[in-house]
């Protein structure tokens, strides 16, 4: 038996009957293997992200390929030295990926073209193109495509509006989209298509399979991809390493994400582990005095050392 560990990456926009019944069997079945992972299952399809052993990866695909409803789902494998997450957890949820438009797109009837990596490749090049990031802020400061567009929006269901009031900068352009592993871009791309932006087209396979296709290999990506599991990020360029993201305090490339500790904030942020103790992990003065702060209770910092700690950061910041 094999030591080794995958990754995989899938999604389908596919009508699935008795969405919450399949939903707990799926999860029941997801355990039976031994997977770890996060799946969402939508009454308008599925959306995974699971570890496990090759043997069991291969078990998992073996089953949804015998479904005719995922028969012909396609599964981004990674290598990884174990299990990439803690639990198996199987979700229902009304949307796979919340915007909660008043006009529902469906993927399967309206959705921009799809481009393969070295498609993708070519049109970033063109003149009259607008490459548009449709992941969240702290995404794209890890990593992106040079010269594409930040949408300054928390969760992806305020990319919309975003376009909406910045259309005067896309209108009358050739777009381009992209997110991690595609299955963002296919109902992000469908609603520009009805807000009527004329050509659109969409990353097919996401960041991810741009990563891995020998012609391409990652070329024109900067930073890492950020991923929604204990591995944080992974490489893409595979040519080329240019380090985009900025330490949060001291504004150092860095590509090391923590959470704020203030458990009420719990804000991304880029740092060091040096400036992680310094500023006690957390974003800002506020979250820094919080009276539940999660770097004080782990580091059992007595008060006297707190105040220390507060005082030095705020001499610093009268030096600045
Ligand atoms: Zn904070």
């Amino acid at each position: 038996m094999t030591q080794e560990y995958r990754v995989l990456l899938y999604y389908k926009y596919v009508e699935i009957p008795n969405p919450e019944e399949f939903t707990q069997a799926h999860l029941e079945f997801c355990k039976e293997l031994g997977l770890k992972g996060r799946i969402l299952i939508a009454a308008e399809g599925i959306n995974g992200t699971v570890s496990g052993t090759v043997e069991q990866t291969d078990a998992y695909m073996e089953h949804m390929k015998a479904n005719p409803l995922f028969e012909d789902m396609i599964y981004k494998i990674d290598v990884a030295d174990d299990h990439t997450f803690k639990k198996m957890k199987v979700r229902f949820r009304p949307e796979l990926v919340t915007l909660r438009l008043e006009n529902d797109i469906d993927p399967n009837k309206t959705t921009g073209k799809h481009l393969k990596p070295k498609e993708f490749y070519e049109a970033m090049k063109k003149e009259d193109t607008v490459v548009i990031d449709a992941r969240n802020d702290y995404e794209y400061d890890l990593g992106h495509f040079r010269g594409s567009v930040r949408p300054d929006i928390n969760t992806f269901k305020e990319l919309p509006q975003w376009i909406k009031e910045n259309k005067q900068n896309f209108e009358g352009k050739k777009i381009l989209t992209y997110c991690t592993g595609g299955v963002r871009c296919e109902k992000f791309s469908g609603w520009l298509l009805e807000e009527g932006f004329e050509d659109v087209a969409q990353l097919e396979g996401g960041i991810v399979t741009y990563g891995k296709d020998p012609e391409v290999q990652g070329e024109l990506w900067d930073g890492q991809c950020y991923v929604f599991d204990e591995r944080i990020s992974v490489p893409v360029n595979q040519k080329e390493h240019i380090v985009v993201g900025k330490d949060y305090f001291s504004g150092e490339p860095c590509e090391r994400y923590v959470n704020c500790a203030n458990p009420e904030c719990n804000k991304k942020i880029l740092t060091s582990e040096e400036n992680e103790h310094r500023y006690l992990r957390s974003c800002s003065s506020e979250c820094r005095e919080h009276p539940r702060n999660r770097y004080v209770t782990e580091h059992q910092l007595p008060e006297e050392e707190v105040k220390r700690r507060l005082e030095a950061i705020n001499r610093e910041a009268q030096l600045n």
